[in-house]
């Protein structure tokens, strides 16, 4: 699981302390404390999929994937489930991208 880095956004190996472009320390996090929320980035229609992806540490194609063969042989249960999704889980607050809880200055 790669991480990034929060002042420069590199990417970098997920053993990684430092950022290896501006050397701010990294504080790894692990993908089960992010909240569920629908990202901006990403996002394909509602971020409902990648939010869930992200917040259960799920592969977001297969998310996907699931999620589209569920709309045509579920009966609409699947569409129900993600207008429920789309309406119940929040936006992800405007900040610094990828980085979740954003840094209290
Ligand atoms: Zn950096």
């Amino acid at each position: 699981m790669p991480v990034f880095c929060h002042r420069c956004g590199t990417g970098l190996p997920s053993t990684a302390r430092f950022c290896s472009n501006c050397g701010t320390v990294v504080t790894v996090q692990p993908p089960v404390a992010r909240p569920l929320v629908r990202p901006h980035f990403g996002r394909q229609i509602a971020g409902v999929c990648i939010g869930l992806a992200q917040a259960y540490g799920w592969d977001v194609a297969l998310v996907r994937i699931l999620a589209v063969i569920g709309f045509f042989f579920s009966g609409g249960m699947v569409a129900v489930a993600y207008l429920a999704c789309w309406i119940g889980i929040p936006e992800e607050p405007y900040n610094v991208p990828g980085v979740y809880p954003p840094n209290q200055a």
